[in-house]
This record gives C-alpha cells, sequence and structure tokens, in this order.
C-alpha cells in the first residue's frame, strides 16, 4: 500500500466506526414525488424540487426544442465562445424577474460563491458569516483569504457587535432559507445593523437564496424580495437553478459595475465552461412558470401548516419541529441512533426523507429533514405523518 491508500484506509475506516459512512441511493425514475429507487418504490421527501419543475412537461419540452436549436454542449468558457442567446435571454429573465441590473450564469451555486468571494474579497478584508451557512460560502470565504468573522445564527446583534470590531471593507453573507434548518433569515436586521453601525459604505449584504426562490416573495423572487428589500440594500443577489427551479446551474444578480467586476476577475467565471445552453432555455421556461406559479406555491403552503399543527404532537414523541414558514422542516432529534433508526423506519414504510447528521450539522441535532413539495397531495402528507409519528413512537 502507499502512503496514500494507508491514509485514505485510515480516513475511511474511521468514518465507518463512526457510522458515519454516506452512499447514495439510485433513482431509476425522474426526480419527483413518486420514485422508483433501489428497486422499491417510495414517496419522495427528500427533495429539493419544491414546486415539481424539474421533471415538468414545461421545462422538458422547452429543453427538447432548445436541444435541436442549440445542441447540447457550450463548448467553451463564456468569454471564449461559449455564451449563446439563451445564455443570453436567461440573464434578461432573472434581472426583470428579481430586479436587478445585471446578472452572470454559472454551472452550480458552489462555484458562483466561490467567484463571489474570491473575485470581491482580499486578505485585508472581513467576510461576515451566519454560523449555519452553507458550505460553499464557507469555502468561498477560505478561497478569498479574507477574515473570518462568524456571528450566531440569525442573531443580528451579534453581527453589530462583530461590525463595531472592525473598519475594513466586508461582505455578510447569509443564507436566505437555511438549508438545513429551513428557517428565513433575518434580512431586514442584519442590514439596520449595517446601517446603525455606520458601515453601509464599506459593508456589502449577500444573500445565498437556493431555497428561497420559487417559494417565497411576489412572483417567487425569493427572500429578498419576501422581506420587500432594495437592490440597494441587498447588493449581491446569488440564486442556484438546481433546487425550485428544477434545472441546473446558478447565477448571481447586482449592479453593472459588481456584474462587470466579477466578468473580468471572478476566476471560478473565467476558467469554467459556459453552462449548456439548452439548459439555460430550459431554466427559462422553468422561471417564467413559477412567476405565475401561486397556485403551486398555495399548495406548498398549505402543506407547511399542516406541519406546523403537528408540531406539539411531535414535541411529545421528543421531536422538535424548528420553525420553519418554507418546503424545508427540520425535525430535530438529537440523538444520531435515533435519528437513523426513525429514518429507516420511515423508508421501510415507503418514505424517502434525508436524515441528516455531522458533519453537515453540530452532533446534538442531528434531523430528519423533510423536504414537502407542491406535488405532493394532502394524502401524501398525511401519510408521511402517520408514519413518522409511528415511527417516532416505535424508537423513542
Ligand atoms: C445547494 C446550495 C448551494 C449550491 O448550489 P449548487 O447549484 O447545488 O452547487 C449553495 N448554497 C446553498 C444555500 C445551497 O443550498
Amino acid at each position: 500500500m502507499t502512503q496514500f491508500q494507508q491514509r485514505w484506509h485510515r480516513q475511511l475506516d474511521a468514518r465507518k466506526t463512526e457510522q458515519r459512512l454516506r452512499f447514495h441511493r439510485t433513482l431509476e425514475t425522474a426526480q419527483g414525488i413518486n420514485v422508483t429507487v433501489d428497486g422499491r418504490a417510495c414517496l419522495n421527501f427528500a427533495s429539493n424540487d419544491y414546486l415539481g419543475m424539474a421533471n415538468s412537461d414545461v421545462v422538458k419540452s422547452a429543453l427538447a426544442q432548445a436541444t435541436e436549436r442549440y445542441g447540447v454542449g457550450s463548448g467553451a468558457s463564456h468569454l471564449i465562445c461559449g455564451h449563446s442567446q439563451a445564455h443570453e435571454e436567461l440573464t434578461a429573465e432573472i434581472c426583470e424577474w428579481t430586479g436587478r441590473e445585471s446578472a452572470l450564469l454559472f454551472s452550480s451555486g458552489y462555484q458562483a460563491n466561490l467567484a463571489i468571494m474570491q473575485c470581491l474579497l482580499t486578505r485585508d478584508d472581513f467576510i461576515f458569516q451566519d454560523r449555519l451557512n452553507h458550505a460553499s460560502l464557507l469555502d468561498g470565504g477560505l478561497l478569498s483569504g479574507a477574515r473570518f468573522r462568524r456571528y450566531a445564527h440569525a442573531d443580528a446583534q451579534a453581527l453589530s457587535h462583530l461590525l463595531s470590531k472592525t473598519d475594513g471593507l466586508g461582505i455578510v453573507a447569509t443564507d436566505g432559507v437555511f438549508s438545513m434548518d429551513g428557517d428565513v433569515a433575518p434580512l431586514p436586521a442584519l442590514f439596520s445593523e449595517i446601517k446603525e453601525q455606520g458601515a453601509e459604505d464599506r459593508t456589502l449584504l449577500m444573500v445565498d437564496d437556493a431555497h428561497g426562490l420559487g417559494v417565497l416573495g411576489h412572483q417567487g423572487a425569493g427572500t429578498v424580495a419576501y422581506h420587500q428589500l432594495t437592490p440597494k440594500e441587498v447588493p449581491v443577489l446569488m440564486g442556484t437553478f438546481g433546487k425550485a427551479i428544477g434545472t441546473a446551474g446558478a447565477f448571481v444578480a447586482g449592479s453593472q459595475t459588481l456584474i462587470e467586476t466579477l466578468t473580468q476577475f471572478a476566476r471560478p467565471y473565467v476558467y469554467t465552461t459556459a453552462l449548456s445552453p439548452a439548459i439555460a432555455a430550459a431554466t427559462i421556461a422553468s422561471i417564467r412558470a413559477i412567476r405565475t406559479a401561486d397556485a403551486q406555491r398555495q399548495q406548498l403552503h398549505t402543506h407547511i401548516h399542516f406541519f406546523n399543527y403537528l408540531k406539539p404532537m411531535l414535541a411529545e414523541l421528543n421531536a422538535q419541529l424548528l420553525p420553519s414558514q418554507t418546503a424545508i422542516q427540520a425535525l430535530v432529534l438529537e440523538g444520531e441512533q435515533r435519528t437513523l433508526a426513525v429514518a429507516d423506519a420511515l423508508w421501510q414504510a415507503g418514505f424517502w426523507v434525508g436524515a441528516i447528521r455531522p458533519p453537515t450539522v453540530p452532533t446534538d441535532t442531528c434531523r430528519l429533514r423533510i423536504a414537502l413539495s407542491s406535488a405532493h397531495s394532502q394524502d401524501d402528507v398525511t401519510r408521511l405523518a402517520e408514519a413518522l409519528l409511528s415511527a417516532l413512537a416505535a424508537h423513542p
């Protein structure tokens, strides 16, 4: 064995001993509510496809048509020869939807976050982050070399305190909707603390709205729209296409100057192949459908209310449902063994729910991450609730 192989075995064995090895189940059908996975039919409550767009007719037919016109691959980076009319139209659609001057496309949200931080921050700057921010925001901060200041979850006062002790340029970065908790970031409070500290001039508020877009706000324009904040208050908006929008890729939207700066200097933008133009076209179709999908958002909110109503029953079974007005319903079970046992019992009963454990969340907050979708029927959600209550009772 080489020294590398020895190291890999050591790392893998340690993970295995902790019972934290991860694996993927294999879907045999399209992403959706009723799926066949590893040879069995089940009801899916693990997906980020909150509006059922990933396998929708509107998105599929837009993709098929665009494939006829543009083919599949983009062929190069945007600045070489990979930028097509579909990309151009998608950025225009995003600008109109989110009320911003300009936008830039990326192949993934992870990459978009790396680009923002690497490009906008230097080693002398500061990056203020909510403790529960997505891993890609943390990694972007590391790539930038800026000084980290992490504040307690959703705690604008804690941010204020950190701001008062720094005087350089900085970005305050937050998930719009927290991916493992489902709560909405207190954007107005964060912005008013920036103002309070007289730091508006030297501080950018940035929102990663992977889980808010499509679900929250007028026309589903996301968390910033939900809070009715302006582009001046939240100058940097990042969003992803792989969740409620049901395709793949991501964008950053903001002022003309911001986007021009990213275009020129963001290495994760410059040195990578452009998103497939056909995917870009499918994304336009999805966004247009989502902007008028009030009925689907209403259906989703009905499911969310139903879940909130279960809260006391769940609490009696020692399961804490975190406050959430979004599709993400986190049920904290604390013990890792219990979390796995309940997730497995649900799986055996035909329900697919994510069991989230360290290192994704802290050790004492293991949870089931129940993802609701407008494509679920009331009956689907009721059946999950019954299975959940009985699984919790069987695994106290
Ligand atoms: C999923 C997610 C990302 C990454 O986006 P991808 O397009 O999947 O790479 C970034 N931020 C948050 C909050 C996410 O949930």
